[in-house]
């Protein structure tokens, strides 16, 4: 008896191939998610992830078949047909859920890849199985081992590259991808080696066609619930990782927020106003625009906090921040507290007209507030000195020499009695006085 020659439509195999890549893809991108939650929810994805994987080898083998081109009508048996998809997905879920338990070693590894390669064979053999037509089919043991040796090493490749890997949230798109991959080829690779375990023979056979299905059926079947699956799963990932990228880049703007903030009065902290006034200073240089900066510092806080309490002073500080801020209107003018009770303010672009109207502006302010500071040498509330500095940076200057003349000019105002606003003429004044209105 000379057995049928059986040809395969290519396109058809490809098709299978790719089929069984996405669903492994979906199956994967829901079972990740099972270590990571609890109770109901790691369930449903845990569920997820078998069905998308059941479902996956199932349709894989069915479109496989399709692409059989045999010379005489095969139908399948539908009671068979289910057990073979119930298989798939038993074994899938008992597999996925071995390796994706939070801490996985080579045991859980080893078991896991042994029932989804055994899954995949025995879905394969039982959808054989449910074949009915008038030919008759005969296996070869040695092929069939092998067949079954092939599913389980690629499930190990697979499984070991998307769960044991997972650990590596840098290269995690890449590792999905490569064991949906792994695991998609490892499900056809035991297809099509089980086929060539295979030989029909024409048998006349009669076979009762009650409950049966055509393949066409159940190719189709399986293409539109793998396909759906498999998307779903990407969405569902996509939407997740989204989330979590979300989560991640708060966290991050929160954590740059407190290196920069100071505690204490919501102002820049010193070293925001190390970094930028540095950069400002830069800037200005290459623009050859003028920069201003004020150093201001409280009159005698010492005495409120001997009088009032330290809570009082940080109270004070506080408010004098918040009204400070008020002061500043340019985008690129910022203040930042520097010390204890000592503010730094960086005015890009202003003169010294201009910054010192804005000191004035300041200090008369804060003396509006009228909060009291009854043993104050400057009088019966709190009060601020102010050093000025404005200058066009040159080549021979640097941002450092700018901050001592400040520093210097408050000093002057601390001398000439407090509660006033004292320019710098230690930098440049030349170049102060030839500025021209920008304030
Ligand atoms: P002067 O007019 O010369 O600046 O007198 P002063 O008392 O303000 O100067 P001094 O630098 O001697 O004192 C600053 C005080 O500021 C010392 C410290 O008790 C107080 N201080 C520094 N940081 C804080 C803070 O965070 N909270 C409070 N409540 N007080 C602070
Ligand atoms: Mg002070
Ligand atoms: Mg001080």
């Amino acid at each position: 008896m000379n057995p049928f020659v059986v040809k395969y439509v290519h396109w058809l195999v490809a098709a299978s191939i790719a089929m069984s890549i996405i669903a492994s893809y979906g199956a994967f991108s829901f079972a990740e998610r099972v270590a990571s939650s609890k109770g109901a929810r790691s369930l449903a994805w845990l569920s997820g992830g078998a069905s998308a994987m059941g479902l996956g080898i199932w349709s894989m083998h069915y479109l496989g078949m399709l692409a059989v081109q045999l010379p005489v009508e095969v139908v399948y048996y539908v009671p068979t047909v289910l057990a073979s998809l119930g298989l798939a997905v038993f074994a899938s879920a008992v597999a996925l859920a071995l390796v994706s338990r939070e801490r996985m070693g080579w045991p859980q590894l080893a078991i896991g890849s042994l029932l989804m390669g055994g899954g995949i064979g025995g879905m394969h053999y039982i959808g054989m199985a449910a074949m009915r037509s008038s030919a008759m089919h005969r296996y070869s043991p040695p092929v069939v081992a092998l067949s079954i040796i092939v599913a389980v090493v690629f499930s190990y490749m697979a499984l070991w590259i998307s769960f044991y890997m997972r650990n590596n949230p840098a290269q995690q798109e890449w590792l999905r991808m490569a064991g949906a991959v792994l695991m998609g080829c490892g499900i056809a690779a035991m297809h099509y080696t089980a086929m060539s375990a295979v030989t029909f023979f024409p048998g006349g056979m009669i076979y009762d066609s009650k409950d049966t299905v055509r393949v066409t059926t159940l190719g189709l079947a399986g293409v539109v619930l793998t396909t759906c699956l498999g998307l779903l799963g990407a969405l569902v990932t996509a939407f997740l990782d989204r989330k979590k990228y979300r989560a991640l880049q708060a966290s991050i703007d929160e954590l740059r927020t407190l290196s920069i903030q100071d505690a204490l009065t919501g102002v820049f902290n010193r070293r925001y106003f190390e970094e930028t006034f540095i950069a400002e200073w830069k800037r200005a240089a290459r623009t050859r625009r003028p920069i201003a900066l004020l150093m201001v510092d409280v009159d005698c806080f010492k005495m409120l906090n001997d009088r009032y309490g330290h809570t009082a002073g940080d109270e004070c500080l506080r408010k004098l921040a918040n009204t400070l801020v008020e002061e500043i209107r340019r985008p690129g003018d910022f203040i930042a507290r520097y010390g204890g009770e000592e503010f730094a303010i960086v005015l890009p672009g202003a003169n010294a007209e201009g910054s010192l109207r804005v000191a004035e502006a300041m200090r008369v302010s804060i003396q509006a507030l009228k909060i009291p500071n009854e043993d104050s040498t400057a009088g019966k509330f709190v009060t601020l000195s102010i050093g000025v500095c404005s200058t066009r940076p040159s080549a021979n200057e640097s941002a450092m020499e700018m901050l001592e003349a400040a520093d210097a000019a408050l000093y002057l105002a601390k001398a000439r009695g407090r509660n006033c606003s004292q320019l710098s003429a230690d930098l440049t004044p030349m170049k102060v006085q030839m500025d021209d209105g920008v304030a």
